[in-house]
């Protein structure tokens, strides 16, 4: 034994040496790809030329050190060398290399293989490399995907596959992962696009407060399962747009990427364009389908997901938690319903728990983190009409701000590129007060002069959209490093309001009606007030900041680090039809879940939003969406009508099929697991009791049985309004109350009591390891049936003599501000539907730096930067564009300008892009 483990030793030193050599050899080249590494496609092809050279090293040192190949091996080969050509068909014209990678991911390759072949012959010993010895043989495929010399392919690939198949009990057992995050702007129209959730006719976007994000982690074990999970800065998934992406991977990926592990989760914003589900009772308000919706979230998703794949490197991962002030139950009276012995086991009647996934990279140390925490994303008003993450959107941005200030993720502040007619600086700009950088312009008469000599740069056309990409922050990693990504999940937040100061009449003051939330019997006049009314973007900053600084806390303090499995279950199930054991006091008895339908306290709303969706007769006239689908509603048969009792039913949405569904009866419902963590995907808004009740009866499987692959160390987060959107989900009891909550309780008193059966399925099948491939009905792709009645953009002009871009109110001249002071100025602009500007900007704060060029200093990414877009007329074709910008206190003293990007359309079709700054003004 001791002769072995002599050889071993002796045998991964040499290769180490080898491999060393070789990445030496080869980093002169890799410093040449560095170089124009501004082009996004690299070029893999001749890196996976030397790969043969490198495997030839290998494959004689361990002939050297063993003997000939095995005879296994040999007839082994021929297989495996097939199934490793189906694969390279797949992965072919992806290959997407980071050159500065590639020795790190030769140097793990090597490592992973010793660590193979160490643990194959069966020696009780631990290479030295422990740590850091890791790869994915999925990803190795990318460096063959090019290469025509199979042969040598085929017998490097074998003695990889061999020595993983022959140990791969030791590789899963150990608790490293490879992780990759990424994130991309969803920013969908900021005009005439009814906003989702609050489901008010009036409620169109004019504007953006701040940005919408798909944020994605992937976690995958070094040979087997990984999962990926998106967090998307939009108010629900979308079944629609969950198929499109699943289409999207499996054309990219094959099968490693299915809805078997890919969960894509809403954060509940009420501050995002609609139209982009495809049910029908989702889409009224929105006049229908919105294309333009759908496909940059579509899009968004596809490529955070890309990123995250491309950034897959061994890390570690940490789990931790603490309670956050930032929600109270807005449906007390119906949560007093659940059992009083129930109740007396939790100190609060919401759930105050963030659950956070600390996501850290062997070699660059924490690159992101995810949590969840359950509180409604309605910080924002249902008045409201600027696009906003709302408070978890608010919170993530807050975040990766500390995060880049911190030097996590990207060490360079920022990079930009210069737009057409504007001076730059690539050496980045330091956009808050730093005591390192003595502030500039500290003369306040040379802040004078200067500020005089700048005036309004009147609008200039732009060459194309290719010009504004002038940002803040970047988009894409630079050099090696990713950005840090910082995502705030949804959970159960079905009964919790951010609006924690109560509810209150707004005609008299007083708090409204404990059990009706009604002020004299109208319920139009109850509205819960967050911490900072009278104003709601306050609100929004105050109840995101105490997420972000919990998370910090929870980041900074994770020590518990997660280790074992990646795993998932996924199943689509029938909840219109669908049989359920219940427990009661006569004994075990089987219920059924009925067909959607939506109660009369439905269009009541809550007190977040009254009277949100106002079906009644009379009131469809505005609409042209609902004269189209209004005349096809139903009256609902006598078995439905018992079926959904005590709920009085106002739409019978699972019965109405026509123009089509008008509501989902396929739901999915899946489990992902990480180590210690699992994560319960959920298309709804569970109440808190009801998601408490659903974490119990999984973590009741998981540590039941006596198999002891999960103690009770075991944190089980629900995933929130994911993967499809089907409403809420309440206990049995609090359905009898019927607030909002219940009346939206789609499938029957017995909604839960489904999902928890399913759901311990999945949970079993997760011990057994049991194969749940049947995956039961599909729900439907309504894409090529939905109906648009949104009119489009027609044309874009200005007064004649003016031009887009040109000041319609400029900041007056010579104007001094003060830090928190608010500063605006309005543009002659387009509309906003125009171009997206994904990934771009409508508006920015430029600073004057030391050596007299304008670099961005805050964009419409930025909190404390509105850009506020608005027609003079409904029917008008000229508009305005102002940014607003409430001056923070940790700005640089200086002078600054306002500039505005736009897009406008002329008569014929055409799109033509143009910019304008305002005149400058200094800052104290
Ligand atoms: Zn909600």
């Amino acid at each position: 034994m001791v002769d072995e483990q002599v050889r071993i030793w002796r045998w991964s030193r040499r290769t180490l040496a080898v491999v060393d050599e070789w990445v030496e050899d080869h980093r002169w080249s890799m410093n040449m790809w560095k170089s124009d590494s501004d082009q996004e496609e690299l070029r893999p092809w001749s890196m996976a030329r030397e790969l043969p050279k490198f495997s030839h090293s290998f494959l004689s040192l361990y002939c050297e050190e063993w003997g000939p190949i095995s005879s296994f091996l040999r007839v082994a080969c021929p297989v495996i060398i097939e199934k490793i050509k189906g694969m390279l068909g797949v992965f072919q014209w992806t290959a997407h290399i980071d050159p500065l990678n590639y020795g790190v991911f030769i140097k793990h390759l090597s490592a992973q293989m010793i660590h193979s072949v160490s643990t194959s012959h069966q020696i009780n010993w631990r290479p030295r490399l422990r740590g850091r010895v890791i790869c994915c043989s999925m990803e190795l495929s990318f460096y063959f995907g090019s290469h025509s010399s199979y042969s040598f392919m085929g017998i490097f690939f074998c003695l990889l596959l061999f020595t993983f198949f022959r140990n791969s009990r030791v590789v899963l057992a150990d608790s490293e992962y490879l992780i990759g995050l990424g994130s991309y702007d969803i920013t969908g129209p900021a005009a005439d696009v009814n906003m989702m959730g609050y489901a008010n006719t009036d409620q169109i976007a004019s504007g953006v407060h701040f940005r919408l994000k798909a944020r994605s982690f992937i976690v995958a074990e070094p040979v087997g399962n990984r999962v990926a999970f998106v967090n998307l800065d939009a108010c629900m998934a979308s079944q629609l747009v969950t198929i499109k992406v699943l289409e999207r991977l499996r054309a990219r990926y094959g099968d490693l990427y299915s809805e078997q592990n890919v969960a894509i989760s809403g954060i509940h914003t009420h501050a995002g364009p609609g139209g982009y589900l495809q049910y029908v009772v989702y889409i009224v308000t929105s006049l229908g389908f919105v294309r333009q919706s759908f496909d940059v979230i579509v899009d968004g998703i596809e490529k955070s997901i890309i990123q995250a794949h491309q950034n897959l490197r061994p890390g570690s991962l940490y789990v931790n938690t603490g309670e956050v002030d930032a929600g109270i139950n807005r449906s007390p009276s119906a949560y007093l319903n659940n059992p009083a012995s129930e109740r007396s086991q939790y100190q609060y009647n919401v759930d105050k728990q963030m659950t956070l996934l600390k996501f850290t990279d062997n070699e660059w140390g924490p690159i992101g983190s995810f949590n969840w925490f359950a509180t409604h994303g309605t910080s924002m008003s249902r008045t409201n009409s600027l696009i906003s993450g709302d408070n978890k959107g608010a919170a993530a941005r807050f975040m990766e701000d500390w995060a880049k200030q911190k030097s996590f993720g990207t060490q360079s502040h920022s990079s930009h590129v210069a737009a057409s007619g504007t001076h730059n600086n690539q050496q980045g700009f330091p956009r808050r007060v730093s005591s390192i950088i003595p502030p500039v312009h500290e003369n306040s008469n040379k802040l004078k002069e200067l500020v005089s000599s700048f005036k309004a740069s009147g609008g200039m056309q732009l060459s194309g959209p290719q010009s504004i990409v002038q940002r803040v922050r970047n988009t894409f990693s630079q050099g090696s490093q990713q950005n840090f990504v910082s995502a705030f999940c949804q959970t159960n937040c079905g009964d919790v309001s951010p609006n924690v100061l109560g509810t209150f009449c707004i005609d008299t003051g007083l708090p409204c009606d404990f059990n009706h939330s009604t002020c004299n019997g109208k319920n139009e006049l109850c509205y819960g007030r967050g911490p900072g009314y009278p104003d709601e973007i306050e609100s929004t900053r105050i109840i995101g900041d105490r997420q972000f600084t919990k998370a910090v806390d929870l980041f900074n303090t994770a020590s518990e680090q997660i280790k074992g499995k990646v795993e998932f279950h996924h199943a689509y199930i029938d909840f219109s039809q669908l049989e359920v054991t219940v427990s009661s006091s006569e004994g075990k008895q089987v219920v059924k879940t009925c067909p959607a339908a939506m109660g009369f306290a439905f269009a009541a709303g809550t007190t977040d939003g009254p009277g949100a969706f106002d079906f009644k007769q009379g009131d469809n006239q505005g609409n042209p969406f609902w004269k189209v689908v209004g005349s096809l509603v139903k009256a609902p048969s006598k078995e439905q009508v018992d079926c959904q009792k005590p709920k009085p039913i106002l739409l019978d949405t699972g019965e109405m099929k026509l123009p089509y569904d008008w509501a989902p009866s396929i739901l999915p419902i899946q489990i992902l697991r990480v180590g210690q963590v699992v994560i319960l995907c959920v298309p709804g808004e569970f109440t808190t009791m009801a998601g408490r009740r659903l974490r119990d009866a999984v973590k009741e499987v998981l540590t039941g049985d006596g198999n002891g692959e999960f103690d009770n160390n075991v944190h089980i987060v629900i995933a929130g309004l994911t993967n499809t959107y089907s409403q809420y989900v309440t206990t049995f009891e609090e359905y009898q109350i019927q607030r909002y909550e219940g009346a939206s309780t789609l499938y029957g008193p017995h909604t839960l009591n489904a999902y928890i059966q399913e759901f311990r399925k999945l949970a079993s099948a997760l011990l057994t390891d049991q194969n749940l491939h049947d995956q039961g009905p599909q729900p439907p792709d309504l894409l090529d049936k939905q109906i648009s009645l949104l009119p489009p953009v027609i044309v874009d002009s200005t007064p004649s003599g003016l031009h887009f871009g040109d000041m319609s109110n400029d900041v007056p001249i010579n104007s001094t501000f003060k830090r928190g002071d608010v500063v605006s100025a309005t543009f002659w602009s387009a509309c906003p539907r125009n171009d997206l500007l994904t990934n771009g900007t409508f508006a920015l704060v430029e600073f004057l730096d030391s050596s007299q060029n304008w670099v961005p200093a805050y964009d419409d990414d930025d909190f404390c930067l509105l850009f506020k877009w608005s027609r003079p007329s409904k029917l008008s074709a000229q508009s305005h564009a102002t940014l607003e910008w409430r001056i923070p206190q940790d700005s640089l003293p200086g002078v600054y300008r306002f500039r505005h990007f736009g897009a406008s359309k002329s008569f014929l079709g055409s799109i033509s892009y143009f910019t304008g700054s305002s005149t400058a003004f200094a800052v104290v």
